[in-house]
C-alpha cells in the first residue's frame, strides 16, 4: 500500500479537518455493504479508501452491514463479505448491522413525528410516485400530510405492531413538496413489509429506507467521514436534514466516483443475474469480477490494492481499462510465481541420437526475477512433449522454433535439430524426429552455437497430465451495460476453454490449492479448488502478454 502517495481530494478534506480540530482530530470511517451479494472489485475501491484513509490518520473503520431490505439479504453474503474484506488485507475495528439500530431508528422517527416533521401517509407507493412532480414542477401535498401529531404517533405505533398490511401506510418526512431536489419532497422513511429478516426474524414489520437509516447509523457510530459513491450526492441534503432535525452527531457525507472496468459489469444486481441464470458457475466463478472470483482466478490481494492505488480517487465517473488490472497482477505474480513447464497442446518429439531408455536431470531456475531464484531438477529423456505450435512444416520467415533442418534450444537442456517428421492420416503432425547436440547442455554449453529460439518441453516418461482452464473476457464489448438494452446480449460464450490433458512437469505434482505458477511462455496460473488427488486443475489468471504497459506506461 502506497501510504505516502499524495493526496486525493478526500485526504485533503480529512487533513484539513484534522488541522482545524474538527471532532478533536478524530477520523472514523465505515464500509457499509448491503449483504445482498458478494463484494466485487468496485467495492475494493471503497474498502481501500475507507480503511486506508482512517489507517493513515490513526483512525478507525467500522464494517457495517446495511441490512434494511429484508427480502434480498442473506447470512451467506454476510460471511462472504467478512472473508473478502479480510482477504483484501483489512481488519475492521467494530462490526455492526443497521438492524442493530432498528430500535434507535424507530425512536428517531418518533422524535420527528413529535416535532411534526414526519407523518403517516395512506397513499399507495404508486400514488406517492405520481404526485412527486417532476424536476420542473412541484409535487402535490398528500391529503394525509396534515394529520395531527397524536394521530401520527398512534398510526406509526400501530404500523409497528403489525396492524396494517404491506403497502397500506408509510411514514414520510414532512419537508417540502416544492423542493428542487426530488429527494426532499417528503421522502419515505418507513415502509411496511411483513417479511422475515435475516437477523431480526419477524420482530419487525416496518423497515427504514436507506435514507433514514444510513446517516442515522453513521451518527450513532460517530462516523466522521461517511464516504460513498457519486449517485448519493443528491441524497446529501436529506442526509444533513435528518441529522440536523434529530440533533444528533454530525456525521458528514462525501462522494467519490465509482470504479468501472471495461469488459465487465460491477453491479450486484447484474452479477446476481449471471449467477441465477447460470451464465457462470456461481459468485466465485473465476470469470466474475467479485473478489472471490478474482481470488479463485489467481488474483492476489496485493494486485487489487495496487490497482486501487494506481487509479486513485476521483470526483467524476470514469472507466478503467481491464488491462490495467491485468498489468497489476502480472507485476505481482512475476515476483511470486515459480516457473514451470507445461505443454498445453502436446505433440511427440523423439531425439534419435539420445541413448535409448536413458534419462538425466537438468536444472532450472524457479524464478529468475528473484535475488535467490531457487533451482529445481527436471527429468530429461529422449522422448518429449512439445507444444504443437512450436513446429512448422513450412516455417514462415521469422519462425525461430522447430522446422525441418532448423535448430532450437530446449529450455534448460539441449539444442536440437529437426531431422524429419511423420503425419497422421488427417494431415496433423504425429511425431517430430530430432537429433541433439550433446555438448550444448545448458550451463555447460561448448557447442559455440547461437540459437534464437527456446521452447519448453516435458519428458513423456516423467510428466503427468492435468486440466487447464483458459479464460477469456466474459463480455465481448468494453461497456456491456452502456445502453438500455440487456447487458447479457454481450456475453462472450467462449470465455472458458478447458484443456483436459495438458502435460505438466513432475515438480508440479506437489502443487497445492491457491499456489501460483508461471507456465513458461503461457501465462500465470493457479491451482483451482476443483483439483483432486489424481488430477490437478489450473486456472489461467492472465497471459504473459502485456500490451497495456507497453502502450500506456510511457504516458503515465
Ligand atoms: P451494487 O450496485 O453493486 O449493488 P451498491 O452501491 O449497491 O453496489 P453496497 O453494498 O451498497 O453496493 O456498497 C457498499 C459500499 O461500496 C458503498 O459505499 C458503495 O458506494 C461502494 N461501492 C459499490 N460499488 C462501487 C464501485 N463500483 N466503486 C466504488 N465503490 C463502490
Ligand atoms: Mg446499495
Amino acid at each position: 500500500m502506497d501510504a505516502e502517495k499524495h493526496l486525493n481530494f478526500l485526504e485533503d478534506i480529512v487533513e484539513e479537518d484534522i488541522k482545524i480540530g474538527k471532532h478533536h482530530g478524530r477520523v472514523h470511517t465505515r464500509f457499509p455493504p448491503e449483504p445482498n451479494g458478494y463484494l466485487h472489485i468496485g467495492h475494493a475501491k471503497s474498502i481501500c479508501l475507507n480503511f486506508g484513509l482512517a489507517a493513515k490518520h490513526g483512525g478507525k473503520t467500522n464494517l457495517r452491514f446495511d441490512d434494511t431490505n429484508p427480502e434480498t439479504e442473506e447470512t451467506e453474503y454476510v460471511q462472504s463479505i467478512r472473508e473478502d474484506v479480510q482477504w483484501l488485507g483489512f481488519q475492521w475495528d467494530n462490526q455492526f448491522f443497521a438492524s442493530d439500530y432498528f430500535e434507535e431508528l424507530y425512536e428517531f422517527a418518533i422524535k420527528l413525528i413529535d416535532k411534526n416533521l414526519a407523518y403517516v401517509d395512506d397513499l399507495s407507493a404508486e400514488d406517492i410516485a405520481s404526485t412527486k412532480g417532476t424536476t420542473n414542477e412541484p409535487g402535490e401535498e398528500s391529503p394525509y400530510r396534515n394529520r395531527s401529531i397524536d394521530e401520527n404517533l398512534d398510526l406509526f405505533k400501530r404500523m409497528r405492531s403489525g396492524e396494517f398490511g404491506d403497502g397500506e401506510k408509510v411514514l414520510r418526512a414532512r419537508i417540502d413538496m416544492g423542493s428542487p431536489n426530488m429527494h426532499m419532497r417528503d421522502p419515505i422513511m418507513y415502509r411496511i413489509k411483513h417479511v422475515n429478516h435475516h437477523r431480526t426474524q419477524d420482530k419487525w414489520c416496518i423497515y427504514p429506507m436507506y435514507d433514514f437509516a444510513h446517516g442515522q447509523c453513521d451518527s450513532l457510530e460517530k462516523i466522521t467521514h461517511s464516504l460513498c459513491t457519486l449517485e448519493f450526492e443528491v441524497h446529501r441534503p436529506l442526509y444533513d436534514w435528518f441529522i440536523e432535525k434529530l440533533e444528533i452527531f454530525p456525521s458528514q457525507q462525501y462522494e467519490f466516483a465509482r470504479l468501472n472496468i471495461t469488459y465487465t459489469v460491477l453491479s450486484k444486481r447484474k452479477l446476481l443475474q449471471l449467477v441465477n441464470e447460470k451464465y457462470v458457475s456461481g459468485w466465485s466463478d473465476p470469470r466474475m469480477p467479485t473478489l472471490s472470483g478474482l481470488r479463485r482466478r489467481g488474483y492476489t490481494a496485493e494486485s487489487i490494492r495496487m490497482l486501487c492505488n494506481k487509479i486513485g480517487v476521483q470526483r467524476r465517473e470514469n472507466i478503467i481499462d481491464v488491462e490495467l488490472l491485468e498489468f497489476c497482477i502480472r507485476e505481482d505474480l512475476n515476483k511470486r510465481a515459480d516457473r514451470r513447464m507445461v505443454v498445453l497442446d502436446p505433440v511427440r518429439l523423439v531425439i534419435t541420437n539420445y541413448p535409448e531408455g536413458s534419462t538425466e536431470e537438468v536444472f532450472s531456475e524457479n524464478n529468475p526475477e528473484l535475488e535467490k531464484p531457487g533451482m529445481r531438477r527436471i527429468p530429461f529423456s529422449g522422448e518429449l512433449w512439445i507444444e504443437r505450435e512450436d513446429f512448422m512444416e513450412v516455417p514462415s520467415k521469422k519462425f525461430f522454433r522447430l522446422a525441418p533442418g532448423q535448430m532450437v534450444r530446449l529450455k534448460s537442456a539441449y539444442i536440437i535439430r529437426c531431422e524429419s517428421f511423420t503425419k497422421e492420416a488427417d494431415g496433423s503432425i504425429k511425431e517430430i524426429q530430432c537429433t541433439y547436440i550433446p555438448e550444448s547442455r545448458s550451463g555447460e554449453d561448448t557447442s559455440g552455437l547461437n540459437i534464437k529460439g527456446t521452447i519448453h518441453w516435458v519428458s513423456i516418461e516423467h510428466g503427468a497430465t492435468a486440466t487447464v482452464r483458459l479464460y477469456d473476457r466474459l463480455f465481448k464489448v468494453p461497456v456491456p451495460d452502456a445502453d438500455e438494452g440487456d447487458f447479457k446480449e454481450h456475453i462472450n460464450f467462449n470465455s472458458l476453454h478447458e484443456i483436459q490433458n495438458a502435460c505438466i512437469e513432475p515438480e508440479l505434482l506437489n502443487a497445492s490449492e491457491g499456489e501460483w505458477f508461471q507456465f513458461i511462455r503461457k501465462g500465470y496460473f493457479c491451482v483451482d479448488r476443483d483439483s483432486t488427488a489424481v488430477n490437478l486443475v489450473f486456472n489461467r489468471t492472465v497471459t504473459l502478454k502485456d500490451n497495456w504497459s507497453k502502450q500506456n506506461m510511457q504516458n503515465k
